[in-house]
């Protein structure tokens, strides 16, 4: 007894002697995180400029056949600097240069390689990814759930929204992060009781800005929420078991040697980094190549305006010729097209649309059976077999794409959906959206042809509810800077109706001006947009207004931030073929009345401007700056919007 107790003691005294930290560095030094194994579990901890951004949060993964959170030992950190390069027409940036520091730290356990966690350091974003290698044998694992946590500073505050609780919503469709976001509030709580969907938002008191987030999900592996442990403690959360109605596992089947997706940590002083990050998809490589050369543009959508009765052949013959009299490339064609209009007609429409050089996208409900949506055509998307019949289908008549509805949550099994019908679309050259569906996780450059996700209180509430059109400009002034800086948002907006009706005289008012409306258009981003115009905005919306909307682009090469916060106000600068773009938008009762400095145009040269006077009546007028400054000044609810030649 007495030998036990002096060796357990000596193991304990071994233990605290071993507890191994590791310094990593970003490749300019600015960013440093520490990697411990203290009393046997593994941790890291991240400085920005010596300031400290998270505290000792723990690292690790629960498997069915081994428990790698405890009982730990580091071993080695190998690092070493990684580059790429790449071009990417769907996301803020076309082509993005990449260097980072990558550190492989090792850990072992019962003296034997149980697991590295791989890192990626560049001067704004952590990154960090488990490699599982196989125990004994064992090839097939399930992985349980992660340690992965995220303590912060205390004074901390939350930018984040909900997850809401499965089965419920409309239909029993949720989760589907359609929740409102919590601004600026303190650290403790956790959402609903379920947590926070990605990616999330914290302000390291008046030190700079943190945006936790994942990216390289696949069918390989579950999507992943924030739930608070306590405080100041956060940690990833594994699907809800409700999800799907209950079937499916929450749990990951994987394969040994294992690789988890990248969690991600973007840091900075200002929102900049947070606004212009490229993680997503620096982290990721492409899943297959692209079957085509795919192209992007501009669309219009009868739904959002005449919902479900104006998916009618004649109808949509009108929004044709809407599309081509704005010169764009697509009509989206919504839900019951496949009751309402039928495949002969649409074939119809197909060529009718092809006479007039604008294609297709049509809308499928995800169905299956996890849960109650209505809407057809359902049955469609769910199973190999009737997908690409369907494809085939689409392809011989054009179809450029479609928007599939309704899906049933983060597990596994709906990971792997997501993924199926990327592959079999790309096979048929045919482009995806996904609505009523979870966050895309590096999804641009993992499958060629994925355009954007919802994944957010998109257009469609400005429809249905007044609150959702009073509080437009507040959430306008939220997405660039949580919810669209990891991935594309297909929102759908940009109305310049007076009311979401089609008739412009009933319905829900909007309360933002014109200049708003085409604000958002550069503010979100997405490669496709199907704008909320409707036909009758030739005649009744300001001539500048439509003029600008037939000219804005949708693939950006560049994205900088200027100023703004969360939920108040947001100016920000997007760059297309040698022209910037620079919008604000401001949803507080105070007018934004500042200067800002503008480097990125060329000197002297003439700018459109876009303003709102004080009762949001919008102009346009062309204008040179002085000194490279510009007085904004926006009204609530109002914007503006500068365009000129790039310096
Ligand atoms: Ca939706």
């Amino acid at each position: 007894m007495k030998r036990l107790l002096l060796f357990s003691l000596m193991a304990c005294v071994l233990q605290m002697v071993h507890a191994t930290e590791k310094t990593i560095q970003s490749p300019q030094g600015n960013i440093v995180v520490q990697v411990s194994d203290e009393n046997g579990s593994p941790a890291y901890k991240v400085q920005l400029n010596g300031v400290e951004f998270l505290k000792s949060s723990p690292l690790g993964v629960k498997l069915n056949c081994a428990d790698l959170t405890k009982g730990l030992s580091l071993t080695d950190c190998q690092v070493k600097t990684v580059s790429d390069e790449y071009d990417l027409k769907t996301i803020k940036q076309s082509h993005v240069v990449y260097n980072a520091t990558e550190a492989v730290c090792s850990f072992d356990k019962d003296g034997k390689k149980a697991m590295d966690v791989v890192f990626r350091l560049t001067e704004r974003d952590v990154a960090f990814k488990y490699h599982i290698y196989p125990k004994r044998g064992t090839l097939a694992a399930v992985v349980e759930g992660e340690a992965s946590g995220f303590v912060f500073p205390e004074n901390t505050t939350t930018f984040l929204c909900p997850q809401s609780k499965p089965m419920g919503g409309f239909a029993r469709t949720s989760p589907s992060y359609e929740t409102s976001y919590s601004l600026d509030e303190p650290m403790g709580k956790n959402g609903w009781g379920e947590g926070y969907s990605f990616p999330c938002l914290f302000k390291n008191a008046d030190k700079g800005w943190i945006l936790v987030s994942e990216t390289g999900t696949d069918g390989a592996y579950v999507a992943c929420r924030l739930l608070n442990e306590n405080a100041n403690a956060y940690k990833i959360g594994f699907p809800q078991a409700g999800e799907m109605n209950g079937a499916g596992t929450t749990t990951a089947a994987v394969s040994l040697p294992f690789d988890t997706p990248w969690r991600t940590i973007t840091i900075g002083t200002t929102l900049a980094p947070i606004v212009e990050t490229t993680v997503a998809n620096d982290l990721v490589k492409p899943k297959y190549a692209p079957s085509k050369d795919y192209t992007y543009g501009k669309g219009t959508w009868s739904w959002i305006i005449g919902m479900d009765s104006s998916c009618n052949f004649d109808e949509q013959k009108r929004y044709i010729d809407f599309a081509a009299a704005m010169g764009y490339r697509s009509v989206l064609i919504d839900a019951l097209w496949d009751q309402q209009i039928g495949y002969d007609r649409m074939e119809q429409l197909a060529e009718y649309g092809r006479s007039k050089g604008v294609g297709i996208f049509l809308w499928y409900n995800s169905n299956g059976q996890w849960n109650d949506a209505p809407q057809s055509p359902r049955d469609k998307m769910d199973k190999s077999a009737p997908r690409r019949k369907e494809m085939a289908w689409m392809q011989k008549n054009g179809i450029l794409g479609i928007k599939v509805d309704f899906f049933g949550g983060d597990k596994q099994q709906m990971m792997q959906l997501y993924e199926d019908i990327l592959t079999d679309a790309n096979d048929f050259g045919i482009q995806v959206i996904f609505h009523g569906c979870t966050l895309p996780r590096g999804w641009e450059r993992m499958y060629p042809n994925y355009v954007a996700s919802e994944a957010v209180l998109a257009s469609e509430n400005l429809h249905f509810g007044q609150g959702a059109c009073d509080a437009e400009a507040t959430n306008a002034a939220i997405h660039p800077f949580i919810r669209n800086t990891v991935g594309s948002m297909d929102f759908g907006g940009s109305t310049l109706n007076k009311r979401y009706n089609a008739d412009n005289k009933s319905g829900t008012y909007r309360r933002t001006s014109d200049v708003f409306a085409l604000a958002t258009a550069v503010l979100f981003q997405s490669s496709v947009q199907h704008f909320a115009l409707a036909p009758n905005n030739l005649e009744d919306a300001p001539q500048w207004a439509v003029q600008f909307m037939k000219d804005v682009p949708v693939n950006w090469d560049e994205v900088k931030f200027i100023d703004g916060y969360p939920g108040k106000y947001i100016i920000m600068a997007r760059k297309s073929a040698g022209k910037w773009y620079v919008a604000g938008v401001n949803a507080q009762d105070q007018a934004v009345k500042q200067k800002i400095s503008l480097p990125m145009f060329a000197k002297n040269v003439q700018l459109t401007a876009y303003t709102d006077d004080k009762d949001l009546n919008g102009a346009c007028n062309t204008i040179k700056l002085k000194k490279g400054e510009f007085a904004v000044e926006m009204p609530k609810n109002g914007a503006f919007l500068l365009v000129g030649q790039a310096e």
